[in-house]
């Protein structure tokens, strides 16, 4: 692939806009896959500029649509291109800081999740070439990461990370694949009050190679589990969360720990969520396969909705969502890039895709650094002792 691209749409990017947008969406277009251009498939989408997407009409649909983001990607664009205008920087930096992350991939199968995340398939059949320019966001983040901090010698940081997959409601552990035969229990936790997955295997990550050590073992680990290996993706979720803790020295020998993280979800394809909502079935009734994408899109629409805001969010309907409820529900801030097909042969689904996301759009939460509460409180205890001595002082 070339080096920029004329698709590529710089101008409009404004992540995190301001304090109260916290979730930032872009839309990534693939190039025509082989089995398309064959098929002499047109291409339905349009660049206008400005993180707009044009889509055109077709015999069903026939007016044609314009859609507006916060950056699009057009088939040129390089997995670099998605690193450095995604936003997804941005992020780590916030990360590091001490927020609650989370970039997750929605498309239908096949729309480039797996590519833009962890690259094209067989990557990690052996051992990938650092130099290899496909590696996809996963990869370059953590590079991006390592760079972040040794730039930062005031903190120590201790970073965790852990890879698990969601199938069929069931969460198996890409670290440990003997959790395949029996799955983990999501827990509720009071300390932190926040959901866990028992006896997930979080790994120390010292050095970069240990973080990219972790990405290659679940990859690898995700298609040895599989019988069908897409039938398998196209249905799982992955999560790969990078745990922050950092902590510094601030006035008085305090200090201040925080605890910040980054999940990069894989999502299963959004084909799978058919339309439940609109037969009229409820939420029990849906299939356990494609029940955490359902409530995911729930739970994306009731925090869209202002009328709703406040209302019960059905985080715990599934595991997935219990997983990123801190992401969503209003301490974290969130980048979804949208994947989808330029073909007209795919025009139903990229329509789905890009509704889904422009609803997405409208989430607003308010992201919180995660502070040790304790040490929080002695730092403010002491900046108000400090303030009286000062008012002391001056009298
Ligand atoms: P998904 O994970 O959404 O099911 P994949 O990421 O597996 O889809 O993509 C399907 C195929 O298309 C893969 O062979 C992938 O390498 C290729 N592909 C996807 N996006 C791009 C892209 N932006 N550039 C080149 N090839 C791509
Ligand atoms: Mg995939």
């Amino acid at each position: 692939s070339s080096g920029s691209s004329e698709n590529l749409d710089q101008s409009t990017l404004t992540f995190p806009a301001s304090d109260e947008d916290n979730i930032s969406v872009v839309i990534r277009v693939r190039p025509l896959n082989e089995k398309e251009v064959k098929a002499s498939d047109d291409e339905v989408v349009q660049f206008p500029g400005n993180g707009q997407l044009l889509l055109e009409g077709n015999l069903v649909a026939q007016k044609p649509r314009l859609f507006s983001y916060h950056a699009v990607f057009g088939p040129g664009a390089t997995q670099t291109d998605v690193l450095h205008f995604s936003g997804v920087e941005r992020l780590l930096q916030l990360a590091v800081e001490g927020f609650s992350c989370t970039v997750f991939c929605y498309g239908q199968t096949g729309s480039g999740k797996t590519h833009t995340l962890t690259g094209p398939p067989g990557l990690f059949d052996r051992k990938p070439d650092p130099l290899d320019q496909n590696h996809g966001l996963v990869f370059s983040s953590f590079v991006f990461l390592f760079q972040l901090l040794s730039q930062r010698q005031d903190t120590h940081f201790v970073l965790k990370a852990s890879f698990l997959e969601i199938y069929n409601e069931k969460v198996i552990d890409l670290l440990n694949p003997g959790s395949a035969r029996k799955p983990l229990a999501v827990r509720w936790s009071k300390k932190s009050r926040g959901f866990f997955v028992e006896n997930l295997f979080t790994v120390d990550c010292e050095q970069l190679d240990d973080l990219l050590a972790v990405l290659e073992e679940g990859m690898r680990n995700r298609s040895v589990g599989a019988h069908s290996m897409n039938d398998h993706s196209s249905r799982s979720h992955t999560i790969l969360t990078v745990h922050i803790t950092s902590e510094m020295s601030a006035e008085d020998g305090v200090f201040i720990t925080k605890q910040g993280k980054i999940n990069f979800v894989d999502l299963a394809g959004s084909e799978m969520t058919k339309k439940t909502h609109s037969e009229g079935k409820t939420l029990e009734e849906a299939n356990n396969i494609n029940k955490s994408l359902m409530v995911l899109g729930y739970c994306i629409a009731s925090l869209s909705d202002s009328k709703k805001k406040g209302g019960h969010i059905p985080y715990r309907d599934s595991k997935l969502t219990k997983l990123l409820a801190d992401s969503l529900a209003g301490n974290g801030v969130t980048l979804m890039i949208a994947c989808v097909s330029p073909a007209k042969s795919n025009f139903t689904e990229t329509l789905n895709t890009l509704r889904y996301a422009a609803r997405a759009k409208k989430i607003r939460t308010k992201p919180v650094i995660v502070m040790d509460p304790r040490e929080a409180l002695i730092l403010s205890l002491r900046r108000e002792v400090n303030a009286l001595q000062e008012e002391n002082d001056t009298l």
